[in-house]
């Protein structure tokens, strides 16, 4: 509602009415099934996974180094240019250390998310990710890590593909 609509036509329906059955309703489980692309930029930074290899993409216009890589510079308005291959350490920009799981249960031990910011990179530019072989008191902003990864055979073209980030040894 707003100043100007004081009302909306046809009749409320009460809380209760629903359970007294004072209309027609029914309910079914959907069974709706979803696919998307995940486009050029992402498809190929994905495909990299595999390799273990981290692409980025640059555009020549501010330089700048974009990792997650997009085919477009929402600073220059125009297409990016090139594939960069950038490594596979990086710095810890920020970070959340979490004691609850995505079903909202607690969890014993927590987790430690942060964003990585990726050496070859741009500054600022960084995936999200878990962080591992730590204690979750031992992390800070600017800690230096590396990607540990799953052995290949195993890795499908997934961010997991990437197992967590570690302290750089
Ligand atoms: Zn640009």
């Amino acid at each position: 509602m707003s100043s100007k609509i004081k009302s909306y036509p046809g009749k409320e329906v009460s809380l209760d009415e629903p359970a007294a059955a004072k209309f027609l309703s029914t309910s079914y489980q959907t069974t709706l099934k979803y696919s998307w692309t995940s486009g050029v930029a992402i498809g190929r930074f994905l495909e990299g996974l595999k390799d273990g290899v981290l692409w980025a993409r640059k555009c020549e216009k501010c330089g700048r180094v974009m990792i997650p890589p997009r085919m477009y510079c929402e600073e220059d308005f125009r297409p990016t240019d090139s594939w960069v291959k950038v490594k596979d350490t990086g710095t810890v920009n920020t970070f959340s250390i979490s004691f609850v799981n995505n079903d909202a249960s607690r969890r014993d031990r927590p987790i430690v998310v942060a964003v990585v910011e990726i050496d070859g990179a741009s500054a600022e530019m960084g995936i999200l990710h878990l962080l591992g072989e730590v204690d979750p008191k031992d992390v800070e902003i600017g800690m230096k890590v590396e990607a540990v990864w799953k052995p290949k055979g195993q890795r499908e073209g997934a961010i997991t593909d990437i197992r967590y980030f570690r302290p750089r040894r």
